[in-house]
């Protein structure tokens, strides 16, 4: 599973937590149990105050105690699906047949997992009907007589789905977007099939599915598994579609969806690979999806396991809730991943369908028995992703991909908390589907593979796949795995990197002694280190060279370059030293090249030390962490080279790190080397220097800006706006204003516009980013608009109330993407008049991610409201102690200060 919204960026979820409700569990109930206040809201306790005086909060939210998963009284062997989903009428008809086999003696009753449908009846495998009873969010059947152990039964229940809150969900044509194709979808993960049909819905049980769907000729209608019939009824008018799904797979992974859809067949696999888009989109499609069956190929090599299913279909549906959803062999991706050709310049569907792809082995093939340990699908998706990045244009990419991974999670934890990797304190599971899942879990695996060597590490993946292959798995299998295969006991790694929260801050300075003839490196943990939490103990590599490299090497394995002396050095302690003899001083020094390390590292080398690291040391991470230094640094001379960077390095991703470096020393030589490079060639560098020129408060800025809002790339010209918004120039607004109404790919030019004018802060802007939240804009453009209206608050006190206004409205929106903006705004804003509406959506939202995020927000806004009444008491108490001190001076007799 993806979140969505980053479609537009490729910054790979850069803000989601994809949380998910559960509401037939009673998660409600579950806040009053832990004596919450009645709203839900946590007051006290929430947040603590990190060393460097950032804010943090604790990941469980209050009443979040640990959760197991169900026991089972029953195996379920089979679920055949009859559907008739009725798309106009938003309504669906359905037959579930269940086939289990006891795994106790005496089992009477069957328990199903049923929210909202109605039930019209239930029967046996002979049609003989059975009694039943309804309860919120259960089915439960009577069965005719008491299952033996190992007894098989059968029940068929018949049903009917009327405007479902969730599980399943039609799309259709609206007054604002009569463009909108006619479809429904289902979302079953994490615990949604519940809603669209009754099972015993969580992720440790598999089972074989039949599919039958009937829908009116002419629409298309996709299921797991092999199609085993199509058929049309030129009497009735409706055709039908039976799919079967032949290796077992658990109920979040099920799948239906129906709607107009053009079939394109893609060769080159070893199984049948197809994609489905809206008719007139193919070649839209063919962008986005033409790598698959290199992918599935690609896939099958690094697992050392054939694609598991008969076929793999994606399916681009309108309004998905998340950016893609591995259903078995029939993914569900999101329209927005669709893109036209000036879109591609600075964006790819590759990372997203590679993301789905890896999930058919890792999640569907091998499926976390717990959601607690779904980085098991995650971390592994996102990690494999990144491998198909590097197979297809190389090790630079991948190894910058790792380090935005890593940045994404270090944001997580900066911004909200710090967590396990496996961890089952939460509400509803979804709130685990966070940047420590997917990116954390990612760079564990990165980490893994650094360590164990490419060769062993292949292996181990190879011998995980086969020895769990069709299983449910818990985290010890992967541990079990590397064991079998290397000797080697991993416990002590995964104890500290996946069951413990948090990561080393490492500070690293260099020096050499000419009279000793040694390097030495200081190497500092100066995170929290305490007796909970102790010192992390890794091994950093670290290399010294005598010569600099010629020219920066493209995509270097990870071997010592020639004449490189590679250390490995134990690091273990909260402040270390290593002396190295070296009988000249090193001409580069190298310090964790792979970027292995799954935390933060801080260079304190002198100028000369980081210019050589970013001029020629072939790590694209050591070159980024070395800009850092240098920018942090801000002598001219650090700044001709960070200049240098910007336009001579090979790889566009560290020169886009040095524009944007360069733009935060707000030096003016800074400006003129971003100046210099608005016409780089790789659109995300100009983007970049289009950023990096907004901290500049100056006419030529704008002036470049301008230009850049010309550019052939949308993220460009995006880019470009706000930062005219940001140097405040005089002919900004105009040129905003008129933005809002240029049409672009996910209307990436008018969010632009909209940020820009947020930026002007000046009262005339708020208006026209009101406007551009209205219903007849497209989700992208309200949602970019809302997350505006935040700063535009910020900045601009006369546009506070218009805002807050508009905000509050939003945080209820109907549209996913604009609702959880407008959420995710609001605890920035952290204004009072947004909590009722706050409230609201933590009482009625069925989808978790939204209901977390507003609970955060309504946290920020309480714990800001707090904090002034308790700056005001203790104004009020200093005043009591001045008048008392006054009096105390009166009554000694002494003479007031
Ligand atoms: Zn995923």
């Amino acid at each position: 599973m993806r979140a969505p919204g980053d479609e537009s960026v490729n910054a790979k979820e850069k803000e989601t937590r994809n949380v998910i409700p559960d509401p037939a569990r009673g998660s409600r109930a579950q806040f009053k149990h832990a004596g919450v206040n009645p709203s839900g809201f946590a007051v006290a306790g929430r947040a603590r105050v990190r060393s460097e005086g950032a804010q943090m909060r604790s990941f469980p939210l209050p009443g979040a105690v640990p959760r197991y998963g169900p026991d089972k009284v029953v195996d379920v062997e089979h679920i055949d699906l009859y559907l008739a989903p009725d798309i106009a009428a938003q309504r669906m008809e359905g037959v579930c047949t269940t086939r289990v086999r006891a795994i106790e003696d005496g089992v009477r009753d069957l328990h199903f997992d049923a929210v909202d449908f109605v039930v019209g009846w239930v029967r046996d495998g002979e049609g003989r009907p059975l009694g039943f009873r309804r309860t919120t969010g259960t089915l439960t059947v009577h069965l005719a007589r008491p299952l033996s152990r190992g007894e098989r039964a059968t029940v068929a229940v018949a049903y009917r789905l009327e405007k479902p809150r969730a599980g399943l969900y039609f799309v259709a044509p609206t007054k604002e977007h009569p463009e909108k194709p006619t479809q429904c979808w289902t979302q079953s993960q994490d615990e949604f099939a519940r809603y669209w049909f009754p099972c015993f819905d969580y992720p440790h049980a598999k089972q074989t599915t039949s599919t039958t769907i009937v829908v009116p000729t002419g629409t298309f209608a996709l299921g797991n598994g092999r199609l085993v019939e199509r058929r049309d009824d030129p009497v009735t008018g409706y055709a039908t579609f039976r799919y079967a799904q032949d290796v077992p797979h658990s109920t979040y992974l099920v799948t239906m969806v129906a709607g107009a859809f053009v079939e394109v067949a893609q060769p080159g696999a070893s199984v049948p690979v197809f994609y489905y888009v809206p008719p007139g989109r193919e070649d839209e499609g063919e962008r986005s999806f033409s790598k698959t069956p290199r992918m599935v190929r690609f896939f099958e090599e690094c697992t050392g396991t054939a694609y598991p299913y008969a076929r793999y279909s994606q399916i681009a549906v309108a309004d998905f809730i998340f950016g893609g959803m591995e259903n078995t062999s029939a993914t569900t991706q999101t329209d927005r991943t669709l893109h036209d050709q000036r879109a591609q310049l600075a964006f790819t569907s590759d990372d997203l369908v590679a993301h789905e792809l890896a999930h058919q082995w890792f999640g569907d093939l091998l499926t976390t028995r717990d959601w607690a340990h779904a980085w098991l699908n995650e971390g592994f998706a996102t990690f494999f992703d990144a491998l198909f990045r590097e197979h297809d244009l190389g090790r630079d990419e991948y190894l910058f991909g790792m380090y935005e991974n890593l940045r994404s999670y270090l944001r997580e934890v900066r911004e909200h908390y710090a967590r396990p990797i496996v961890d089952n304190r939460f509400l509803s599971p979804s709130e685990v589907f966070d940047r420590h899942l997917y990116e954390k879990g990612g760079a564990v695996l990165h980490m893994l593979r650094c360590e164990l060597g490419e060769e062993r590490f292949r292996r181990v993946i190879a011998r995980y796949v086969r020895d769990n292959a069709g299983r449910n798995v818990e985290t010890i299998d992967l541990i079990r795995a590397i064991e079998s295969e290397t000797g080697r006991n991993t416990r002590a790694f995964f104890d500290q990197w996946v069951f413990r929260a948090g990561h080393p801050e490492l500070r690293v300075t260099y020096s050499y002694d000419r009279e000793a003839r040694s390097a030495t490196l200081r190497i500092e943990q100066r995170q929290t280190i305490d007796s909970a939490n102790p010192p992390y103990r890794f091994e950093l590599q670290v290399g010294f060279l005598d010569a600099l490299p010629g020219a920066i090497e493209r995509d270097a394995g990870p071997s010592p370059l020639p004449a490189e002396r590679r250390h490995r050095v134990l690091v273990e302690r909260a402040d270390q030293t290593f002396t190295f003899d070296l009988p000249t001083a090193p001409a580069l020094v190298r310090v964790d090249p792979d970027g292995s390390l799954l935390g933060t590292i801080a260079f304190a080398f002198d100028a000369e030390s980081a210019s050589a690291v970013v001029l020629s040391d072939p790590s694209p991470v050591a070159r980024i962490r070395a800009s850092l230094a240098l920018a942090k640094d801000g002598s001219p001379a650090a700044l001709v080279t960070l200049g240098r960077v910007l336009s001579d390095d090979p790889f566009w991703a560290v020169r886009a790190e040095a524009a944007r470096a360069l733009g935060e020393t707000h030096a003016s030589r800074a400006k003129e080397l971003l100046l210099a490079s608005c016409d780089d060639p790789h659109p995300k560098v100009r983007r970049a220097v289009a950023e990096g020129l907004g901290n500049f408060r100056s006419s030529d800025a704008a002036d470049a800006l301008l230009g850049l809002g010309q550019d052939v790339s949308y993220h460009v010209i995006e880019a470009a706006l706000e930062s005219l918004g940001k140097t405040r120039d005089r002919r900004a607004f105009d040129a905003l204003v008129a933005a809002l109404d240029l049409p672009s790919w996910h209307d990436l030019i008018a969010a632009g516009g909209a940020r820009g004018l947020a930026e002007l802060g000046e009262p005339r802007a708020t208006q026209h980013i009101v406007s551009a939240t209205s219903r007849r804009h497209s989700d992208q453009l309200r949602a970019e608009a809302a997350r505006a209206l935040g700063r535009a608050a910020e900045l601009d006190d006369s546009a506070r109330s218009v805002a807050v206004t508009r905000l509050a409205e939003l945080v209820e929106d109907e549209a996913f993407l604009v609702q959880r903006a407008a959420v995710q705004t609001a605890e920035k804003v952290r204004d009072r008049r947004l909590l009722p509406a706050l409230e609201r959506v933590v009482q009625h939202s069925l989808d978790g991610r939204i209901r977390r995020a507003a609970l955060e927000a309504a946290a920020s806004i309480r714990e800001g409201l707090e904090g002034s009444t308790r700056l005001s008491e203790l104004q009020s108490e200093l005043e009591t102690l001045r008048a008392d001190y006054r009096g105390l001076r009166e009554r000694l007799g002494t003479p007031s200060a």
